[in-house]
């Protein structure tokens, strides 16, 4: 049939912070597929078409209904030929080739397995890779392979936390958190962010800001909650980085670089009757507890609400922010700071809403963040 194209689908911008994507996503089928060929681009250091095939994802993850026939995505924004090709083998097949035989591939697989540890990156996958390791029994039997303390824990508690962590978890953990940082300080500011925050049911770990309501009281604040869950037993590992945040430092230009506040990454034990409904469990498990990620990021209160919608993603939402800000507004963005190139001046900026009034943007909700 002749069909035109539904007007929800009409002008849709090529920028992720000008779409709303809930976390219902119509056209799984063909983002499942896509996010393969980003990830063994990503593997073969294809960062280019790593890219593009993400960014065809999100166009597709916030459209209103699936794409049913390739005629539906003419018009939209970000679909290369490889894209349109996907998209047209599994309307027509149900399934993609490429993917498959990618799915199949000894090398993805290989690292896939490999950076699905805690504490292992693309390069040191690849690296074992080449030595010719490819199961975790290869990797911890070799003599020669050196684990640093992260990739330990990574394979200490693989089996809970390559696990997913679910709302009810997140939930338990943020009243864990909340209790701990309130009794060091009462008045301290928590938030709950990265998926859960955007409205997801499931996450792989669970991320908060903490910071203080006036400036600088946030010194050695963190480590003196490291210190109070170390006390309480449940603190299984933790890295800790310092600040190395400076206020006279103009917004990064590249995305992928950290951010500098200080933060840690932890490995948290929570016990069944703190979690509504209990654990998820692994068969045969009878532990009464289980291992989950934990991201504590101290922001100055000055730059919470960039640190906020830096924190709260999604990945490519936040890419596309500063992608758009600096292309169409000539101005920086990143987790510190706001940026105006042609003022020649830092914008200032209290809540998330004050960043898009800035950036001339509709504000976006949370929830509506999923991209
Ligand atoms: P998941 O449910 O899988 O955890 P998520 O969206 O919460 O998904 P995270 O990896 O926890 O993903 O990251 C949350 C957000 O924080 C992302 O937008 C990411 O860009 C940002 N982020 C993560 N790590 C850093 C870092 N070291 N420096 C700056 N920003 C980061
Ligand atoms: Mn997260
Ligand atoms: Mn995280």
């Amino acid at each position: 049939t002749v069909c035109s194209t539904p007007a929800a689908v009409d002008n849709v911008s090529q920028y992720a912070c000008q779409r709303r994507t809930t976390t219902e996503n119509h056209n799984k089928m063909f983002t499942d597929a896509l996010e393969v060929l980003a990830e063994s681009s990503e593997f073969n250091e294809n960062e280019g078409r790593c890219l593009a095939f993400r960014r065809a994802a999100s166009v597709l993850k916030s459209l209103p209904s699936a794409v049913r026939s390739l005629g539906a995505t003419q018009g939209l924004p970000c679909l290369g030929e490889h894209t349109e090709a996907v998209i047209e083998e599994i309307l027509q097949f149900g399934r993609c080739f490429k993917v498959e035989e990618i799915q199949c591939d000894e090398r993805y697989q290989a690292l896939k397995l490999f950076t699905s540890v805690f504490g292992v990156g693309p390069k040191t996958a690849e690296k074992w890779y080449r030595r010719g390791l490819r199961s975790f029994k290869e990797i911890l039997n070799e003599p020669a392979i050196q684990l640093n303390k992260m990739q330990r824990a990574g394979f200490l508690y693989y089996r809970d936390i390559s696990k997913t962590v679910s709302k009810a978890e997140a939930q338990a953990l943020r009243c864990i958190i909340e209790e701990t940082v309130h009794w060091i300080m009462p008045d301290a500011i928590l938030a709950l962010t990265g998926g859960f925050r955007r409205g997801k049911e499931y996450g792989h770990d669970v991320d908060f800001l903490v910071t203080t309501p006036e400036l600088g009281r946030e010194e050695g604040l963190l480590l003196h909650v490291i210190d109070r869950l170390q006390d309480q037993g449940i603190l299984l590992y933790c890295e800790h980085q310092g600040t190395t945040f400076d206020a006279t430092k103009l917004p990064s230009c590249n995305f992928e670089a950290m951010d500098h506040f200080e933060k840690c990454f932890l490995i948290v034990r929570l016990y069944e009757d703190q979690v509504e409904g209990g654990l998820q469990r692994n068969p045969g498990d009878s532990r009464a507890w289980r291992a989950i990620r934990v991201d504590l990021v101290v922001p100055p209160v000055d730059r919470y609400a960039t640190a906020l919608l830096g924190w709260t993603g999604s990945r490519q939402f936040v890419r596309d922010l500063r992608r758009f800000a600096r292309k169409e507004r000539r101005m920086l963005f990143d987790n510190h700071a706001l940026y105006d190139k042609t003022k020649k001046m830092f914008l200032s900026t209290t809540t998330e809403e004050d960043i898009f009034v800035h950036l001339g943007l509709e504000y976006v909700e949370p929830w509506q963040r999923n991209a």
